[in-house]
């Protein structure tokens, strides 16, 4: 799950991690009583969850997604071209992320831009710290163009953070004196609010130095495991759905396993390795599924249901690709769903189901016999070619 940079910099602050002061505005005129209180120069910073906002662009050409405003007049100017307005990044897809609050900040005075980040690791089952004197700018083009510039330390799970990592960072990252101490206890308390709130991912981009010696973490994301919400209730209140796609908020609401993706063929498939199995061989055939969606192993006809509404809703799906291999589930309850579901709504794309094992006949006939023109196939290669050959024209 991701949140937004005030609630990240909320979340880091009770771990004594240094932020400038700020305060969330939804509008213009709370943006100007927030920067009047902060007093003098402040940033104004579109929350959306997605990076690279100082160099954005918003849909009606006004530049920049974070700006400096001298006075709270200027700050409550600044977000009134924010709020509404929709803000295109170089990670949000062109189509952009619609600005519904912005976050007031003290504005600092940048000496250094330093990059710092936490995520794990898979491959080396670790946490990996990387740092870099390289910040503010987009990491992945350093990491592309001169990787040596990204220092590396992995943080062993049963020993944890060790005090000579911290320090070798430090060095390593050309820090001194007092700054040098003020990194060390930076790094150790984010990394302590990383591990205790479950982040997958916590990255400062730029951490700073100021004209007046502190380090700040002037910028702040984060992501959380999706699996470790039930014990993070703080974190958890902090999903905000607008950012989400609509169709996974709903598909989210009855279980389903649900991913949308670009493509045009919506696949409801059980089992995830069966799902993925279904996607590669969509793609060999020279399709592009729609979505990724496992209806799961204990699939109720009312589930099935829900998921074939969703995965209709989408306007980009132009056939469906049903693959069940009935095991646990069994075939002619997946074929109930599928019928209901069309009972509630108009099918107007090609509709293929491939159904093997328990009860696959009863499922075939309950198909063939719904009033519904299902195209059937015996084996996953003939179900792919045929919802890739049967695609509705738009
Ligand atoms: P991002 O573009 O979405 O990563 O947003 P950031 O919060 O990282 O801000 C983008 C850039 O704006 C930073 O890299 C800074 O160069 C600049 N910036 C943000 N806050 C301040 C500030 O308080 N003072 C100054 N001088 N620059 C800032
Ligand atoms: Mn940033």
């Amino acid at each position: 799950m991701k949140v937004h940079e005030y609630q990240a910099k909320e979340l880091l602050s009770k771990f004594g991690v240094p932020v400038p002061k700020g305060k969330v505005a939804f509008l213009p005129e709370e943006a100007y009583q927030i920067a009047k209180v902060i007093g003098g120069s402040v940033v104004v910073k579109s929350q959306i969850h997605a990076g690279g906002r100082g160099k954005g662009k918003f849909k009606d050409g006004y530049v920049g997604g974070v700006k400096i405003a001298k006075d709270a007049e200027e700050a409550k100017e600044i977000a009134s071209r924010m709020l509404g307005n929709v803000l295109v990044t170089h990670q949000t897809g062109k189509e952009g992320k619609k600005v519904e609050k912005v976050y007031i900040t003290e504005a600092s005075d940048i000496q250094k831009e330093y990059y710092l980040g936490i995520v794990l690791d898979r491959a080396k089952e670790q946490n990996v710290i990387m740092a870099s004197t390289e910040g503010g700018v987009e990491i992945e083009k350093v990491a592309a163009e001169t990787p040596e510039k990204i220092f590396k330390s992995w943080v062993h799970p049963v020993f944890g953070l060790q005090r000579y990592q911290v320090r070798e960072l430090g060095f390593l990252l050309g820090f001194k004196g007092d700054q040098f101490k003020q990194f060390c206890e930076l790094l150790e308390k984010l990394y302590r609010a990383h591990e205790e709130c479950d982040a997958t991912l916590t990255e400062i981009n730029p951490l700073i130095t100021t004209k007046d010696g502190r380090v700040l973490a002037l910028d702040a994301k984060m992501n959380f495991d999706d699996n470790a919400l039930l014990r993070q209730l703080e974190i958890a209140s902090f999903r905000d759905l607008t950012e989400e796609d609509p169709l996974e908020v709903e598909a989210s609401r009855y279980d389903l396993n649900y991913i949308r993706l670009d493509g045009t063929i919506g696949c409801m498939v059980n089992g995830a390795g069966l799902a993925m199995a279904t996607m590669d061989v969509i793609t060999l055939e020279g399709g592009m599924p729609a979505n990724f969606l496992d209806v799961g192993g204990s699939a109720t006809s009312e589930r099935v249901k829900n998921a074939f509404k969703i995965l209709l809703s989408d306007k980009n799906v132009k056939s469906v690709l049903i693959n069940i291999f009935g095991g646990i589930v069994r075939c002619d309850v997946i074929a109930e769903g599928v019928i209901e579901a069309a009972k509630e709504i108009q099918i107007t794309v090609p509709v293929v189901v491939r159904l093997q094992g328990t009860n696959s006949e009863k499922g075939m006939e309950l198909l063939q016999n719904s009033g519904h023109n299902f195209l059937t196939a015996k084996d996953l290669k003939e179900a792919a070619k045929l919802s890739v050959a049967s695609q509705r024209e738009t």
